[in-house]
Parts: C-alpha cells; structure tokens; sequence
C-alpha cells in the first residue's frame, strides 16, 4: 500500500490595510522594509515560490515553486494585498495551485474565512457571510471552487461545520486534540485523545441538520517539531524526521507558512528538499493533498469533536475573549482581562450596524440579506460596482442613494474586519492588532453614523473603560480611543495637508479606497477626492497659510490650522514617501534640490527632531557613493572612507541599498554585456557593508542556463558569496 505525505503551510497575516485608504502604511518595526507584508513576503511568500536546492559546492542546482507540492491556504485580506504589490509571488501561488490539480487530481489550495474571525464566537449570519466572501473571492483567483476550509485557528463548533456544510465545503482540518471520540463501523464509541487517535485518516462528521462533513486531523509532534524544535535548520534532518513515521497510510502536517523563510531564515530551502526527496522514485512516501486523499480514500468512521476548541488555545476558545493565561509569553505578570470588553465594545459596533442595516437597507436592496451574500463577489472584482447594484437594487438608484448603498455593504465589511482573531491573540491591548481592531470599528461608526444611525461612542467608550493596557502610559480604552484610533481618520483637510506639501503645484495621491488631487492656486489649496469603494466624490477649499515642504499649513473652514504634525504618523510617512517618490529621479541629477527634501525626511524618520549637519552632507555622500560605485576608474582605496562615513548612518545605508538594487535591476534587464558591470558594483558594494538583495537576479541567471562559476563576473552573484 502507497504511503502518502501532506505537508500543510498557513499562511496568514493579520489585516493591516488603512480602513479609509485600503492600502497598508509603513510600519517602522519592519525595517528595512517598509511594512510586515513586505517583509514576510520578502523572507517567506516569495521564496517558496522560488526555492534552491544547492548541491555539495553549495551552488543552485534546483529551484522549486513550493506551491506546487504542499497543500496550503491563504486569506483573501493577504492576497489581494500581494496581488497588487508582489505579482510574481502571487502568480506562483496560482501556478502551484494549477499544476497541483495536473499532478494530484485536485488543487493544492484551501479557502480560509474571510477575516479569519473566531466562528464559535459569531453568529449564524455572519458565518455564512464570511463563508460566501471568501468562496467568492477563491473562486475568483483559482478559477474554481474551494473544497477544504482552513478555520481560524482551527476553532470550531457545531454551527460552523454546518455552515460549512451548507456552503457544500467537503472538509477541513483540525488538531488532534480536538477529536473527542471516534466510532467503529458497527457504530459503537471510543472517546480518542491526541496520542489514541489515528491520525492517518479523514473522518466523517454526521452534522444534526443531516448534511455531512470531512475531517483531517494533523500529525502533532512533526508539526510542532517544525515551529519549536529548529527542525528546518537542515533539509535531511527534517525529511529523517518524517521518514521514521512513514508506516502510517497518511502523515499529514500543518505548519505556520511563515516558519519557512521568516521564522527560520532559509527554512524554505529545508522544504525544497523534503519535497524534493519526496519525489525521487525510490521515496517511501508520495506526495499528495487533503482533497485528492480524500477522493481516493473516502472515510469510514466517524467522529466527535470538543465543542469550541482551537489549535491554539488549550482552554478551547478563551484566548480570542478572556484572560485565560495563552498569550505569546513575552510579558510574564501582564494580564488579558482587556480582552472582553475589547470583544464586548465591537459587538455593540456590530449589534447597532446589523440592526440599521436590517431596517433601513431595505429601500435600496430587494434583497438586503442576499446583497450582503453576494457582497464578496464585488470585494475580490468579480463584478464591477455599477453591476452589482443593478443586479441588487430595489429601484432605480440616483447617486446618492447609489453611494449609500455602497456604504451600507462597506459598514458591514468594517465592523466584520474588527473582528479578525488576532486582536485577542497577542498580549495587550496596546498592540498594533487590537488598534487596528478599533480602527475598523471606528470607521464602521463613522459610517453609521454618516447614514443616519444612531451615535454609538459613548456606548463604546463605557465598555472601553473597562480595557486596560498593561503599560500605564498607553492607558484604558477611551484614551487610547482618543489618542490614537480617532486620529487615523481621514478628513479632507488631511488630504490638504498631504497636497500642500508636495512641491508641484498640481499633485495626485491614490490609494486603493482613496483617490484624491490637490491644485495650489495663490493662497488657495482645493481638493477633489473620490473614496473608490463607495464611489462618493467631494470638492473642498481651503486657505494656505504657508509653503514649503515640510513647513506648509492650510487652514480649515472652521479656522483651524493644520501642518503636517497634526497629522496621524501614518499619513506624515505617506506624505515622505510620496516626497521620495516625487524626488527619486531628481536625486541623482540634482542633488542641490533633493538635499533639503531627503534631509528633512531622515529627520522625521528618527522622530529625532534634530537638527544635524548631516542632512545636507548625507545626500551628497550618496551620489558620490554611487558614483564611486559605478565607476571603474576610481583607486580601491576609497572603499575604507565610504565606509567609514556608511558606518553611524542607517538611513543613508537604507537608501544606498535602495538605490543600488535599483540600479542592478536596470542594469541586469538592459543587456549580458552589463552584467560586468553589475558584478563589479555588488563586489565594491559588499568592502562597504553593503549587501543589495540579489535573490531574483541569481535566480533569473540560473534559470538562463548560465554557469554562475565559470567567470569572474558571474562568480558576483554567488549565492554563499
Ligand atoms: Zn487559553
């Protein structure tokens, strides 16, 4: 008999999108990349999609999309997220998911809940909404229906198997510890634990409603072996590890997707060649996925689960509402009691937006309930807005009734946002998940608010009282309400700001929710914005109290006046960014102007408020740098004073590293004969310290075909240096 190995990777991140603008702002604990997706992409995503096999010289001998071989789930939140900013690794994911349906029978890829919310924690409604969103939007992306479902946090009752059942889901997965007893063929019971249960097989559960439903319960030990005891540190090791448990029919393994790469640098290469390993002809075990097993191996017993338990709290489900003691471990003696009433203030958001939309959606949709349904199918652009209102409408819709609509669906989206599960997961309230939490919340009340619902705050704000951070100067809930959830909405006046700014007369900002130009004329600043998802467009004026960069003011109608510092810090590092984008060309050519720009801009990336020589100076060292790296005349000397001027200045690295990547880019896509050239500056590049990101280049000289080691030049881009 065959013996058959899955190997499952989760990939999931917590959704750190802008309620108003839909894009994720940088997030400075992500250096050097500007935002966590970034950076997990980056270390993990990414290179699975294009991981190395080395051979005994340490050089690529094999470069494998991971994708294709192990069963995997992403959320919808991550991937249209990756979609717009790292389409190769996104076109890789859907290339696995393809070539695994020719290999297997059936795809590698599994659908996830929409905002990976908690399930046994929502109600019916919602379970089917978040249900439908995400078939709607996997099937948009892989071309066909989904057939497992990855629960959050493999949390589940009853009522969430039923609703996946409804929705015709075939299986899903669960811990071992969340099976209570297993029935023979005859019917009869035996309660399991985690180590009685067989694991090398699915299992039915016979649901009350009559319907039924497929369970895959993972091999513990290996899983938790991948995540706690460094077993990706050596490819052999871990396939060792596997390999001594290949008498079961199945060894199925669910892993963090992020333990390969992130987690353990290069634990995607460990991967690669347990796959690889795994496909030889002389493999004891044979690859395959959740629903091709399924096909061939239907289940024969049935079983029981524990009500409302998870992968990851072993208080079942408490984790995600009380101060039940599972926390990341990093603060022993802080406490969780902010939990419950975090979870209780985005209920009453919930209650209050369900309500005003069960009463008052009924005179734009025929059918409110079934427009929330089918709602997902416009999120993933399934179907344009114009579309999908005239397919839901109740009556010919003016513009403005057209844009509530629109805001009735997009309130509801917010407040079901507020909810995904990794609010409660980590330690305190103070956290960047609990305030994004709040985030969507509050925008969900701006909404409601916006269409004539009732005012809720000071309902929330009471049931915030009770949360408290654990660190005293962040506070309780209405101060950090105050201080920091209510500053991230934007105005037009923030827009002003952002337009004023800018050095063009004319400028142009666009986000995924917001589109807004800004036009100076003499003392006057006018702003047009378009927020896209509600398709709601406005015109505003304002007076421009002063110029220049950074220093600009507007004034509001109300007479307030308002500089870049009055803005939420996300905003002041989009404004930077936009400054850096507006400038990248001129640097080089004018380093005079950009001087006064990127100085300032450093400034406000320490938060330092200093004043320092440097600002001036740096932007001149980093064209001579480049220069010096450019050049091939220049005496090799050098390279010991660039280095010690790189040497206390990080910022200067972060845009030299920028800038070379750039270069070599260019460089490496213009023509062979250029490659020296690029060689030459990675090699000057690294006597600085300096080491640009060369991943995508190596791999794309190795995939020409081209010996990396016969020449001098190539030898640059060596994967071990
Ligand atoms: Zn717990």
């Amino acid at each position: 008999m065959p013996q058959h190995l899955c190997i499952h990777g989760h990939f999931y991140q917590p959704p750190r999108f802008d309620p108003w603008l839909e894009e994720v702002l940088p997030e400075a604990s992500a250096a050097p990349y500007p935002d966590w997706n970034q950076r997990i992409n980056r270390e993990s995503y990414d290179p699975l999609g294009a991981a190395r096999i080395l051979d005994h010289h340490g050089r690529i001998s094999e470069i494998i999309n991971c994708y294709e071989f192990i069963n995997f789930n992403f959320g919808p939140t991550i991937l249209r997220w990756m979609a717009r900013h790292s389409p190769t690794t996104y076109h890789k994911i859907l290339e696995g998911d393809r070539k695994s349906i020719e290999r297997f029978g059936r795809g590698n890829a599994m659908a996830q809940i929409y905002h990976h919310i908690i399930m046994p924690l929502t109600t019916d409604e919602d379970r089917d909404v978040e249900i439908q969103w995400s078939i709607q939007d996997f099937q948009q992306r892989f071309g066909r229906r989904p057939e497992g479902f990855w629960l959050s946090e493999t949390a589940v009752s009853t009522p969430d198997l039923e609703a996946l059942a409804r929705a015709n889901v075939r299986f899903t997965v669960l811990a071992p510890r969340q099976a209570r007893a297993i029935s023979d063929s005859r019917g009869n019971w035996t309660d399991v634990s985690e180590d009685t249960l067989p694991k090398d097989q699915p299992y039915l559960i016979k649901l009350p409603s009559g319907l039924e439903i497929s369970v895959f319960f993972y091999d513990g030990p290996i899983s938790q072996a991948v995540a706690f005891e460094n077993l990706l540190s050596d490819g052999e090791g871990f396939w060792q590890r596997i390999v001594a448990n290949h008498d079961q029919q199945l060894l199925s393994l669910a892993t963090d997707g992020e333990s390969y790469g992130h987690h353990f640098k290069f634990g995607e290469m460990a991967l690669a060649w347990v796959l690889k390993r795994a496909l030889q002809e002389d493999s004891p075990l044979s690859l395959t996925n959740f629903s091709s097993y399924l096909d061939q191996y239907p289940p024969k017993q049935e079983v029981m689960i524990h009500e409302k338990s998870s992968w990851s709290c072993v208080h079942g489900i408490k984790r995600w509402q009380d101060d039940c003691g599972c926390s990341t471990g990093d603060h022993p003696g802080w406490n969780q009691l902010w939990r419950r009433p975090l979870r209780r203030s985005l209920n009453v958001i919930r209650y209050y937006v369900d309500e005003h939309y069960r009463h008052y959606a009924k005179e734009l949709f025929r059918d409110p309930r079934q427009a929330m349904l089918d709602y997902g199918n416009c999120l993933c652009e399934g179907i344009g807005r114009d579309d999908f209102l005239r397919k839901h409408q109740a009556r010919d819709l003016d513009q403005n009734q057209r844009a509530a609509a629109l805001k009735f669906l997009e309130m509801q989206r917010m407040s079901l946002a507020s909810f995904a599960s990794c609010a409660w997961f980590f330690d305190d309230l103070g956290r960047i998940e609990p305030l994004n939490a709040l985030s969507y919340g509050s925008r969900a009340l701006e909404m409601l608010k916006d269409l004539q619902g009732p005012d809720v705050e000071p309902l929330v704000l009471e049931v915030l009282e009770e949360a408290r951070s654990n660190d005293p100067a962040l506070g309780d809930g209405p101060k950090i309400w105050k201080e920091q959830v209510l500053p991230r909405r934007v105005r037009p006046a923030h827009m002003a700001v952002m337009g004023a700014c800018m050095q063009d007369r004319e400028s142009f900002f666009s986000f995924p929710g917001l589109e807004f130009s800004t036009r100076k004329e003499k003392n006057l600043l006018e702003v047009d914005y378009k927020w896209t998802c509600l398709q709601e467009q406005g015109r505003e004026k304002f007076a421009l109290e002063q110029e220049g960069a950074l220093d600009c003011r507007v004034q509001t109608e109300e007479g307030q006046s308002l500089g870049i510092g009055n803005l939420d810090k996300k905003l002041q590092d989009q404004i930077l960014l936009q400054l850096d984008r507006e400038h990248e060309e001129k640097v080089l050519s004018d380093l005079k102007q950009a001087a006064s720009i990127l100085g300032r801009h450093r400034e406000v990336f320490f938060e330092t408020g200093q004043q320092e020589p440097f600002a001036g100076r740096g932007i001149l060292s980093l064209g001579m740098i480049m220069h010096y790296l450019a050049s091939s005349e220049e005496p090799d000397d050098w390279s010991a004073f660039w280095k010690d001027v790189l040497q206390n200045n990080p910022y200067l690295v972060f845009l030299l590293k920028s800038m070379l990547e750039k270069e070599l880019e260019r460089l490496c896509s213009e023509n062979l004969q250029l490659w020296d050239k690029a060689g030459e500056m990675i090699q000057k590049s690294r006597k600085l310290g300096i080491y640009p990101d060369i991943y995508h280049l190596q791999n794309r000289i190795w995939g020409m075909g081209l010996n990396l080691f016969k020449n001098h030049t190539l030898k640059m881009f060596d994967f071990k240096d």
